[in-house]
């Protein structure tokens, strides 16, 4: 029989899982509360609120085991799926990656280095952490953040009182403001027999606070063994199942913690066409208990991605390893709609591919 898969949150990441589950057989059923979720023209998509117990029986007769495309599914829906079919990531995973507080005092307990941070109750809690980092720090929400979203720049001490109430009145973190050279992520994938592999260190740039760009494998890429050996570290003491991300910033003095994604990642989707196995394709082999597939890279890979809007010409633009993937969804001013994978022998083959793909698309990275 071959395995039905139930996704919960039907985005882009659910659409890219089932598209590379297909080749294998597998089966995949999508439950998100937007009737319109890019998921569901691929596959059958359950429209209802992720609390509709209902709804959730029916997803998990449907199904045999459930994964999930989006951090901030509410712990309580991963629980009570739970006890009707197999989940992965677990729900204490989930419950740890979704507070950026819990996030990084887990690091800590595995002795791995994040930024300097601090947990904020009250106005004079901010004022008095805001002073030790200088004013030069970032005000988060500790839950329900994403792509920048919760976050509040802190560069001089009368921006305090600039901060919306309505954010004040949430949990919050306050992180230093680190002064790094670049951002890079790591994906490693652990099955449940502690199988684990990862993917090449890759190298991210974000605008306002949203993936833009990732270049694999990142240059001088003398800490792939370092991230490499602190993902695997956190994914062995969360007896992780799946694929797992950790972003980092990379400073004068090492490289710290940002945060962790418990999914399949936007800067590992040049794993589709760049890598011999693919981090959904993973995900899902890990998930299954399957033995992975080789990570190995197919050259090096460039990704770019496609917010708000697309430029006018895309499908007309045809190279040699480039790859466009179009994900059905709505353009909105700061969505991701899209990503173009190029592939390259050489650093500066890719440099030019990208340049000469900018150029012919007429865009800005
Ligand atoms: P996040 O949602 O925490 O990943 O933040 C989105 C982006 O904002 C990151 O990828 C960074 O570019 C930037 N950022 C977030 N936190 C910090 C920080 N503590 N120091 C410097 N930049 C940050």
């Amino acid at each position: 029989m071959n395995p039905r898969i139930g996704i919960l949150g039907g985005g882009q990441l659910a659409r890219m899982m089932a598209l590379a589950g297909y080749p294998l057989g597998f089966e995949f059923v999508f439950f998100d509360p937007a009737a319109d979720s890019c998921a569901g023209q691929v596959g059958e998509l359950m429209a209802a609120e992720y609390h509709n117990e209902l709804a959730l029986e029916e997803f998990c007769q449907k199904v045999d085991i459930v994964t999930i495309d989006f951090e901030n599914v509410p712990v309580d829906t991963l629980r009570y799926v739970q006890k009707k079919k197999p989940v992965f990531p677990s729900p204490e995973v989930l419950e740890i990656a979704q507070d950026r507080l819990l996030e990084k005092e887990f690091c800590h307990t595995c002795g791995i280095p994040t930024t300097e941070f601090a947990t904020i109750n009250s106005l004079s809690e901010l004022k008095f952490a805001a002073k030790k980092f200088k004013h030069d720090a970032i005000l988060k929400t500790r839950r329900m953040g994403y792509d920048g979203k919760g976050q509040y720049r802190i560069t001089q001490a009368a921006d305090i009182n600039q901060i919306p109430e309505s954010l004040l009145q949430q949990d919050l973190i306050l992180e230093q403001r680190v002064p790094f050279n670049r951002e890079v992520s790591v994906m490693v994938a652990r099955n449940g027999l502690g199988e684990i592999t990862h993917w090449p260190l890759c190298e991210n740039k974000h605008k306002e606070g949203i993936l833009t760009t990732t270049i694999v494998p990142a240059k001088h890429s003398e800490l792939d063994e370092i991230t490499a050996e602190y993902a695997k570290q956190l994914a062995v003491a969360l007896n992780y199942v799946g694929v797992l991300v950790i972003e980092f910033f990379q400073t004068e003095t090492g490289v710290y913690v940002n945060e962790m994604a418990p999914r399949v990642h936007n800067s590992g989707h040049w794993t589709i066409e760049g890598a011999a196995t693919s981090q959904f394709e993973n995900h899902l082999r890990a998930g299954l208990n399957l033995p992975l597939g080789s990570t190995q890279m197919k050259g090096m890979a460039a990704m770019l991605n496609w917010i708000g809007a697309f430029p006018d010409n895309i499908l007309s633009i045809t190279e040699q390893d480039l790859f466009w993937h179009v994900y059905g969804k709505e353009p909105r001013p700061g969505r991701k709609i899209g990503h173009s994978t190029l592939l390259a022998a050489t650093p500066q083959e890719l440099h030019d591919k990208i340049v000469d793909l900018v150029k012919k698309l007429g865009v800005q990275l």
